[in-house]
């Protein structure tokens, strides 16, 4: 396993910003993180447990820390027949959650269809409990290994508090413990692989027509505030399409709930200006406070 310094996170990123992370190795397997904590623990250094980075703002200093990218290495996904006209799913933390929907619906099992549009890993779905179109990480999970404190354990979908974009790992990172999703399993009925198949195309045609899926962005910005929309209300305060200036974040012209960063020429700062400024002006209008579902890294996260 290599450990490398110094790598610029912005090609990590869906947003693509973000400055170096003081160290970053890929493992592959839960012995190489194992190792890896330790040497954080070691020297002392924060972590920062990296999947598709597709829901994360890392600043224009970039984390000086270790980053643990758990991606394609740890990709393995498997199918188990329960003989009981349900199928169970093994995939490691790495695999992307859009090739876990799709090979889920060439096996013709139901019930994983939302994830194929979705650009994470399945390690980044399950922290963030990832859905669409009505379903959610936590309809399909049975449990999750993780490792925590050298250990490798598991939990049941029921202990995982699941809930809007959070989870019990969400929770153990925000008291800070390093916890590093190791896999999901998954159980799914079997269903007809045609119409199966129909679904995804039609979840995928409704989600470019209405996403600005071509432009870095990091998906929605905003949490759903309860019994609003974020898009409706940054839409109602005319800052569809609105850029403070010409640095390339943007609220995008096609699903004001996305801030974007056209050309990947902006920086995390000119993308957090634009932020607040959005937080600011919706609170002023609407008396709602806007919260970023985007996970800040560094920075001046508030
Ligand atoms: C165009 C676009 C559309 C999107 N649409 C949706 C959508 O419809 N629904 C939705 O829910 N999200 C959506 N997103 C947001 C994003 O894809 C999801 O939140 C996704 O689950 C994040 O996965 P990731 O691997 O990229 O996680 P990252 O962004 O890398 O990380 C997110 C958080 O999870 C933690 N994490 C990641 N992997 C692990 C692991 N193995 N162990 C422990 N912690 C880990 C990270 O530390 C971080 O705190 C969209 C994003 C984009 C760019």
């Amino acid at each position: 396993m290599n450990l490398d310094e110094g790598v610029v996170l912005k090609p990590y990123t869906t947003f693509r910003c973000g400055g170096p992370a003081k160290y970053f190795a890929e493992p592959s397997s839960s012995e190489e993180i194992r190792e890896l904590l330790s040497f954080a623990k070691e020297k002392g250094l924060p972590v920062l447990v990296l999947g598709l980075g597709s829901n994360m703002l890392i600043a224009d200093n970039g984390f000086d820390g270790l980053v643990i990218r758990i991606g394609k290495n740890m990709s393995n996904i498997s199918f188990e027949d329960t003989g009981d006209g349900y199928v169970e799913i093994t995939a490691q933390a790495g695999a992307s959650l859009a090739s876990f929907g799709t090979r889920c619906a060439g096996e013709g099992l139901e019930g994983a269809e939302f994830c194929c549009g979705i650009p994470g890993t399945v390690g980044g779905a399950v922290f963030m409990n990832a859905g669409a179109y009505g379903r959610e990480i936590k309809d399909i999970a049975v449990s999750a290994a993780y490792l925590l404190d050298g250990e490798v354990r598991t939990v049941s979908a029921d202990e995982c508090h699941f809930g809007y974009r959070k989870s019990i790992f969400e929770e153990m990172a925000g008291e800070g413990k390093d916890v590093v999703i190791l896999s999901l399993k998954a159980r799914l009925k079997k269903g007809d692989k045609d119409a199966i198949k129909a679904y995804v195309a039609e979840l995928k045609a409704k989600r470019c027509a209405s996403q600005p899926v071509d432009v870095p962005s990091a998906g929605s910005t905003f949490k759903r505030p309860e019994g609003y929309y974020a898009g409706a209300l940054i839409e109602g305060s005319g800052l569809k399409g609105f850029a403070l200036d010409d640095s390339g974040a943007q609220v995008s012209p096609k699903h004001a709930g996305f801030v974007v960063n056209n050309e990947g020429k902006a920086s995390a700062a000119d993308v957090m200006r634009l932020i607040r400024y959005i937080q600011d002006k919706v609170y002023e209008d609407s008396g709602v406070r806007l919260e970023t579902e985007v996970r800040l890294i560094g920075g001046d996260g508030r």
